[in-house]
């Protein structure tokens, strides 16, 4: 197999508020060639890097909005989020936890932090990631998986290297625990200093990792700092990390769907025709109904 060269690293840009909850570093889609199709099928990221939040009796976050033709994947490093859906589901994404909620044909939610970690204010630390439907999919049921930590499928490191976080996809003999609607790989590599992981996917895959903590020697070259994001080649199949301190590092990779996007706001389709439905539909009220 061959190996899988670094296209880029990217700094992150200046972070903006999402509601007042959110405090991200937008990487996908970016004017720093990150883009919607080079990234394809996942289509927005933002990282709420490591980030202080001030004792609050009013929960911070975002308030009821739409979504359609995508699903949204939260995975919580610091601090909670508590999440209510109109299809009915709700939870709190606590420290290690992930939320891969379905939108599909539609849905409202809100997203707040939860209740007692407000009060109590603390470090918080979340990324949000928008993974693309096909056309065939974009107008299926809604789906919620809400995976805790625990649940989490997990590969061992020898030598006491750390623990791989299997999410979605496959690393070595694990299956990921989310199920997919096309070949997705996403995975935390939680790695003690000298610990090292090596990754093997399709060169037509497109591939990146964002480093949430600790720094990581990528290849055996080149030392990528906390809150920088590494963009792979799609050439060649396998890259190593290795852990220059404690470390933990995402892992995306996903076979690319290559249909056209039609984005706008919290809709993302195939054809502008299909944006103007979803506005419509969301105006009749046909996502439901749910309390701000
Ligand atoms: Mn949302």
């Amino acid at each position: 197999m061959k190996k899988k060269n670094i296209d880029r690293v990217v700094a992150p840009r200046p972070p903006h508020y999402v509601g007042d909850g959110f405090r991200v570093h937008n990487f996908i889609p970016g004017v720093n060639g990150l883009s919607m199709q080079r990234m394809d099928p996942f289509i927005m990221l933002d990282y709420n890097s490591k980030f202080y939040f001030p004792p609050s009796d009013r929960p911070r976050g975002v308030g009821v909005h739409p979504h359609r033709g995508f699903e949204t994947v939260t995975i919580a490093y610091k601090g909670k989020v508590a999440h209510h859906d109109s299809s009915g589901n709700s939870g709190v994404i606590g420290e290690g936890d992930v939320q891969w909620m379905t939108a599909a044909s539609g849905i409202l939610h809100k997203e707040y932090h939860e209740t007692e970690f407000s009060k109590k204010g603390g470090d918080f630390q979340m990324i949000q990631l928008w993974v693309n439907l096909p056309a065939k999919d974009k107008m299926s049921k809604p789906k919620y998986q809400g995976l805790t930590n625990a649940g989490i499928n997990k590969f061992q490191l020898p030598d006491n290297g750390g623990v791989i976080e299997v999410i979605a996809g496959q690393y070595k003999d694990v299956k990921g625990t989310a199920s997919t609607f096309t070949p997705v790989n996403l995975q935390n590599a939680r790695l003690n200093k000298g610990g090292k992981a090596e990754f093997s996917f399709p060169a037509n895959h497109n591939v990146a990792l964002l480093v949430v903590e600790g720094s990581v020697k990528v290849n055996d070259e080149e030392i990528v700092p906390t809150d920088h994001f590494v963009l792979f080649k799609n050439e060649g199949e396998d890259f190593t990390i290795e852990a220059s301190e404690n470390a933990v590092v995402l892992i995306l990779g996903g076979a690319p769907i290559n249909e056209p996007i039609a984005a706008q706001g919290p809709f993302v389709m195939n054809s502008r025709a299909e944006l103007i439905e979803a506005f419509e539909d969301y105006n009749l009220g046909k996502f439901g109904y749910l309390e701000g």
